[in-house]
């Protein structure tokens, strides 16, 4: 079997347009007269400086590229927070004025999907995901409280409309069965070309809220699995961990071993790289003596806490945003932890950052050495 190729290239020994022309070379695709779909990360209306949406370099100089190569190309997302509408959060992000002209609202044309999922039996599926020839995603490099990492496999989630997205959540409360979730959406249109904007990568409790480090990195495959699996490894996941990466390689979607890809360039560990909360080394290395503790862990301890009023604006746009209806406005949100399925949509969907993440490490702790 061939090894699946994956390249890391260094923005600081090559500049966008080359390294653009250079994965096209290495990873060719016929897109001449063809309609192209660029999928970014475009999560809501945040600034390019929040790093949470794909950087508009990367989206203008692949723009560039495809229109000299004569593609029919559309630029799109479905966000989840939309604040004031899906072409004002493109605005926001500089994803629009780097689309140049050819950026479209994919979520007002859609159609429903039947699903080979233990989910979900249809979904709403923006028609430009499933009419084009040629899928290329474009996620970021970054870490996600909950799926660990928001990489090529759950950049994926946005082919989904609007509030269909609320009713996944609320349809996969458990982990586990959310990153199969992922790999049920991946599957619906597997990305023939993924290039990852890793300029800045997010770590932490990532995807919105957090912190920001300069790597000046892109990575490029057609195996998104792959590719998210090198990412993972340089951000210092154990794999085992990353459930999508294992269903989505079990379901013959792609590879994940080392000894099954073909590295290209510098994908070393980034030292002292922060990991969420909720995949950190102690959860890591307790997890595996006990099945079914890091789900314990994860649903009981790391719930969003609203702790900054002086930010908030009262716009309800986080308890919109709930599946579960766990927030109560009143004047501003509160968070009905009963209810709650720590899916972290509404800390994601804050734009003022009002909420933390609660660190449960020592009361995950406390309890396990109770449970041992
Ligand atoms: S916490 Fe954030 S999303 Fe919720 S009402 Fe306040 S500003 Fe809006
Ligand atoms: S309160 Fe926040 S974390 Fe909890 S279920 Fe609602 S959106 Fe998800």
């Amino acid at each position: 079997m061939s090894k699946s190729k994956v390249i890391v290239y260094d923005t600081n020994k090559q500049d966008m347009k080359s390294i653009i022309e250079d994965v096209f070379v290495n990873f060719p695709q016929d897109v001449k007269g063809k309609k192209v779909l660029i999928k970014p990360n475009m999560l809501g209306p945040f600034e390019v400086e929040r790093g949470v949406t794909t950087n508009p370099v990367l989206i203008e100089a692949l723009v560039d590229y495809l229109i000299d190569c004569g593609a029919n190309i559309i630029v799109g997302d479905n966000p989840g927070g939309q604040g004031g509408g899906v072409i004002a959060a493109a605005k926001k992000s500089g994803i629009y004025q780097a689309s140049k002209g050819h950026f479209e609202n994919i979520g007002t044309a859609c159609q429903l999907f039947p699903m080979n999922s233990r989910f979900v039996k249809e979904i709403n599926v923006s028609d430009a995901v499933l009419d084009c020839d040629i899928l290329i995603d474009l996620p970021r490099f970054k870490t996600h409280a909950y799926a660990g990492i928001s990489g090529s496999i759950k950049n994926m989630f946005g082919i989904v409309v609007g509030p269909g997205k609320a009713k996944l959540h609320f349809a996969t409360p458990k982990p586990d069965d959310f990153h199969e979730l992922l790999v049920d959406l991946y599957q619906v249109r597997v990305p023939d070309l993924v290039i990852m904007d890793g300029i800045y990568a997010m770590e932490g409790m990532g995807p919105t809220t957090g912190n920001l480090k300069k790597i000046d990195k892109v990575l490029a495959s057609t195996d998104g699995v792959a590719l998210d699996a090198t990412m993972a490894r340089m951000m210092g996941f154990d794999i085992e961990l990353i459930r999508h990466i294992l269903v989505a390689n079990e379901r013959n979607l792609g590879v994940y071993k080392e000894e099954d890809i073909e590295l290209v360039g510098d994908a070393s560990k980034i030292e002292g790289f922060e990991l969420p909360i909720s995949y950190s080394a102690e959860v890591k290395a307790t997890a595996p003596k006990m099945a079914g503790v890091l789900d314990l862990y994860k649903l009981s301890t790391t719930v969003p806490n609203f702790c900054k009023p002086e930010n908030c604006v009262k716009c309800g746009e986080c308890a919109k945003s709930c599946p579960v209806g766990a927030i109560t406005m009143d004047p501003y949100p509160v968070i009905n932890r009963k209810k709650c399925i720590s899916c972290y949509c509404c800390a994601e969907l804050c734009l003022r950052e009002c909420f933390e993440y609660i660190d449960g490490t020592q009361v995950f702790e406390t309890l396990f050495s109770k449970l041992q």
